[in-house]
């Protein structure tokens, strides 16, 4: 099969030019002006912005959590994914103790084989360091999971202490894995969600008010100073706080090769929503917690300025019925997280592109091209070239969407940005050369997504 896309503006991290891209079978072959070659299929994108798909480095499909599981597996998440222009995810596999991670990897690629409409990598969680993990570590690198997540929170669940992660960064000084943090200062929440409890402060809200700022800003620091140490470079996911991004920010100014990722609902949503009436601030229980305002301003301009090298979603879908309602009366119980995964291209490309906020190539950048860098994807992934894959997204920079549960794919009852006009749409995606998503209907297949060996650091 071969596919000529006609007429597009090809937007890339670097460049912005009118030009013709020729997809022979699942590579993109030629790109060039006035393309005169047989194609099977001609599209003409003429008005519309022709971007490399979209990868989404934090997502948990199908992932056991306090109890229940995220509402969205690798079937409907990935085709949720599809429809907002996101080609790529990498998910995140768990470690449980007493666990193997070789056990945790074949759990992960049991839930994803046959299910992932576009292509997929893993994250590995480790939650337990032994000597074995580590030379299991060194496997995985082989095989092509390449970065592993550690949690400074979740104490007895997730958390390690700061010898095991130490020694995780050292390996990965080895063995050409990165690591990724989830910071936050466990111990301290720990306390202060049992004095809220006992203090009968059992509103959602109470989620937020538990987690200061500060407590993400000195496991950011703690993470950064241990990777230091060892000597390698560190990715903090999710990065929420203007006092965590002053942590990487004066890393970064002293040139230690720490990286971090923010999410739209950092960027959008604020602590005001936790306020909402009645139980309605369970919606935006996620960790770290969303923040005040003011604070979107300074992750903007992290953005700008490469304080903050991506945009991921850390989308993890819970219903409000039967899964959020778990933490009634006690937001402790209250499942962490929301969904994000097909709303991601277009929230950035509306509040942030059309606002003057970033440029187009740096929203190609941060959507793509850089996750694709720092996770071992490109130049397969996060740009468009000759012998890259075909993951294309033909997007519509006019088009209007209004956000809504209605009509946007997640499995789950609720949206977070429910009513709110975005300028910036999908129109169609192709993965690996075939038109998944088109004239906003689903036409690729469940299963059709690979597994993506990525690299190690070299
Ligand atoms: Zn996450």
């Amino acid at each position: 099969m071969s596919l000529l896309i006609r007429n597009g503006t090809i937007v890339t991290a670097s460049d912005f030019y009118t030009g013709d891209v020729l997809v022979e079978g699942e590579k993109i072959s030629t790109i060039g002006t006035a393309l005169d070659v047989p194609a099977d299929r001609v599209i003409d994108a003429a008005g519309k912005y022709v971007l490399p798909g979209g990868i989404d480095v934090h997502t948990h499909l199908d992932m056991p959590f306090g109890g229940t599981t995220s509402a969205d597996d690798f079937e409907s998440g990935t085709i949720a994914a599809a429809h907002g222009g996101t080609t790529t995810i990498v998910d995140f596999a768990i470690q449980y103790r007493g666990q193997t991670l070789h056990h945790a990897w074949e759990t992960w690629t049991k839930k994803a084989e046959g299910k992932a409409a576009i292509d997929y990598g893993f994250h590995m969680i480790v939650t337990e360091l032994t000597d074995q993990v580590e030379l299991e570590m060194d496997a995985l690198v082989r095989q092509g999971v390449t970065s592993f997540k550690l949690f400074m929170a979740y104490p007895g669940v997730f958390m390690l202490d700061d010898a095991s992660i130490f020694r995780a960064l050292k390996r990965t000084g080895h063995n050409g894995g990165t690591i990724c943090m989830h910071a936050e200062n466990g111990g301290v929440i720990d306390v202060l969600v049992k004095e809220a409890l006992a203090k009968g402060q059992t509103a959602p809200k109470y989620h937020a008010l538990t987690r200061p700022a500060r407590a993400e800003a000195e496991a950011t620091h703690r993470a950064i100073a241990l990777a230091e140490i060892a000597d390698v470079p560190i990715y903090i996911v999710h990065l929420s706080a203007a006092e965590a991004l002053e942590m990487v920010t004066e890393a970064r100014d002293r040139g230690l090769p720490a990286f971090a990722e923010t999410c739209p609902q950092y960027l959008f949503l604020s602590y005001d929503n936790y306020e909402e009436p009645g139980f309605n601030g369970a919606k935006y229980v996620m960790s770290p917690p969303l923040r005040a305002k003011e604070t979107q301003d300074q992750l903007w301009r992290g953005l700008a300025f490469n304080d903050l090298q991506a945009i991921s979603t850390d989308h993890c879908p819970f219903c409000m019925k039967e899964q959020k309602t778990l933490g009634e009366g006690d937001f402790s119980k209250i499942p962490n997280g929301a969904p994000g995964i097909e709303t991601r291209m277009s929230l950035v490309y509306d509040g942030g592109v059309r606002t003057g906020r970033i440029s187009l190539n740096r929203f190609v950048e941060l959507t793509s091209t850089s996750p694709a860098k720092i996770f071992g994807l490109f130049p397969r992934k996060g740009t468009i070239a000759p012998g890259s894959d075909a993951d294309i997204v033909i997007f519509d920079p006019e088009k209007k969407m209004r956000l809504s549960v209605k009509t946007l794919h997640m499995k789950v009852d609720y949206n977070p940005y429910e009513g709110r006009e975005v300028a910036g749409v999908t129109d169609t995606v192709i993965s690996r050369g075939r038109v998944i998503v088109e004239g906003g209907k689903f036409t690729g297949r469940a299963g059709s997504g690979a597994f993506l060996k990525r690299s190690a650091r070299s």
